[in-house]
């Protein structure tokens, strides 16, 4: 993993000696000596993560870290506070000013590195989400969260002593979230997988069971793969921790638990969490744009291309089952415009995809292919079957009336359909659409609000296998 560390420290050889050491592991490593020279070169740099020394003269590490989260540009990059203080009251103020982590000198390497790789992790499969935004032409940006009140969470808490069980339960329940309780890793288990939560909080020590073990298990199983994970564990513990970590533990915390700093690390991963769900589902809406026609609903042209050279090819080897190719077009659309008004034009395209799409099966695939033109694939159906269909579309549309939008009339629209079939894997696709294109055409000629099948029809010689 290559990734840019931005050092900030007043001390030069506290920076010299982070940097030598993060250089050895091929990190890429920047640096300021001052709280506002840090935020100036997150600004501008953009790196991975930020190691801040918190006390710094002028602005401290808490009123950087506390601006770098309030600015849209920094705000997020994962933040590490690393200090010589030592007190819970110091660290439950790091993370509430929205450090992700607060390390007390001296550090132990093996844990300092586990923790900025998996932060770094983190932060790239949230760039690798908001990139993709990007390349399917959102430009509109998700921000990402303040560091402000995130709300009740649902949060699995899995421990196996009672009495740690309850006095957790009652810390959390007291900032507003709500709890479940497991005891052992097989009830966490089936509970996360018949539940949404935004977090599991996991005892390292199971009553014999290994909770790493456990943290395993979450991130090997695809519905709680991106489940956050919070581990509490005991100083003896800490020599694990780097190996929770890089098996995809989000965060831990160190008992004796105090309610604040818990609260705290609580609250950003349930942040983060949202945050990347967030994501995630405006990179599955803009995949489906790139699919879909926005005003129908179909499929687009591009789509369908692609499926149907799927299903020519399969036509190898399905057992000679024919693959239908239907052309629908929208007659004297123009006029309906020209009558009406183009957006009862728009509404007129929308049900015709609603009444096609009710009638054909699910395995069929109708896509916009032009203005009022679509497309409608339909594998395993003969010729003869898709006339039967055809027909049928055909009086579906033509036989009962559109409305006008905002007003008490109605229009009456037709529709003209060509249609063909292939069991050739080495059809040309583009050719198959001429096909069923020339006897649309044909029904256009003989008088529109028919359907008419490419075999009745004397087809002009083949095209280019490009024309
Ligand atoms: P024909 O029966 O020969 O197909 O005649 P037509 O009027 O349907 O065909 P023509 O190709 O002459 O006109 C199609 C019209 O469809 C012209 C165009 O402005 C209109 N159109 C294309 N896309 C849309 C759209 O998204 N919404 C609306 N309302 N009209 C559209
Ligand atoms: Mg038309
Ligand atoms: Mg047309």
């Amino acid at each position: 993993m290559t990734a840019r560390i931005l050092v900030v420290d007043d001390l030069a050889p506290n920076v010299r000696v982070l940097e030598a050491k993060l250089s050895a592991e091929y990190f890429d490593v920047i640096s300021a000596n001052s709280g506002p020279e840090g935020i100036k070169k997150a600004e501008s740099e953009v790196p991975d993560l930020i190691i801040l020394d918190v006390m710094m003269p002028g602005m401290d590490g808490f009123e950087t870290c506390r601006q770098l989260r309030q600015n849209p540009k920094t705000r997020h990059i994962p933040v590490v506070m690393l200090t010589a203080l030592t007190e819970v009251q110091d660290r439950v103020r790091g993370l509430e000013a929205g450090a992700d982590d607060f390390l007390s000198k001296p550090v132990n390497d093996v844990a300092l590195f586990a923790r900025v790789r998996s932060l770094i992790r983190l932060k790239m499969l949230m760039d690798e989400l908001r990139t993709r935004r990007l390349t399917h032409g959102l430009d509109e940006t998700l921000e990402a969260p303040d560091a402000g009140d995130t709300g009740a969470g649902r949060i699995l808490l899995v421990e196996a002593h009672e009495h740690s069980a309850k006095r957790l339960k009652s810390y959390l329940e007291g900032v507003g979230h709500v709890i479940e309780i497991a005891d052992n890793s097989e009830e966490a288990i089936a509970k996360a997988r018949r539940e949404d939560f935004d977090l599991a909080i996991t005892a390292i020590d199971l009553g014999g069971e290994d909770g790493l073990r456990l943290c395993g298990q979450f991130r090997s199983h695809e519905p709680t793969r991106q489940l956050p994970l919070l581990l509490t564990l005991e100083d003896d513990d800490l020599p694990r921790l780097a190996k929770g970590l890089d098996l995809g533990v989000t965060d831990y915390v160190v008992k004796p638990i105090d309610r604040n700093e818990l609260a705290a690390r609580v609250r950003t991963q349930i942040r983060r969490r949202r945050y990347h769900d967030q994501l995630r589902a405006m990179v599955e809406t803009s995949v489906s744009m790139a699919f879909v026609d926005p005003l129908t609903g179909a499929y687009n042209r591009r789509y369908m291309m692609a499926h149907l050279e799927r299903k020519i090819a399969e036509l190898a080897t399905n057992g000679g089952k024919p693959l239908s190719v239907m052309m629908l077009d929208v007659d004297h659309f123009k006029r309906i415009n020209d009558t009406y008004g183009h957006a009862a034009g728009d509404e007129v395209l929308k049900e015709i995809v609603r009444r096609i799409n009710a009638s054909t099966r699910d395995l069929d695939l109708l896509a916009r292919f032009g203005g009022e033109e679509f497309a409608l694939i339909m594998p395993d159906t003969s010729e003869q079957n898709a006339l039967s269909i055809g027909e049928r579309l055909r009086l579906q549309i033509g036989d009962a009336s559109f409305n006008v939008p905002n007003s008490s009339e109605a229009m009456k629209v037709t529709i003209s359909i060509g249609i063909t079939s292939t069991t050739d894997s080495e059809q040309d696709s583009g050719q198959l659409l001429a096909k069923a294109d020339t006897a649309l055409y044909a029904a256009k000629q003989t008088g529109r609000n028919r359907a008419v099948p490419a075999s009745t029809i004397d087809l002009p010689p083949p095209l280019a296998a490009n024309g």
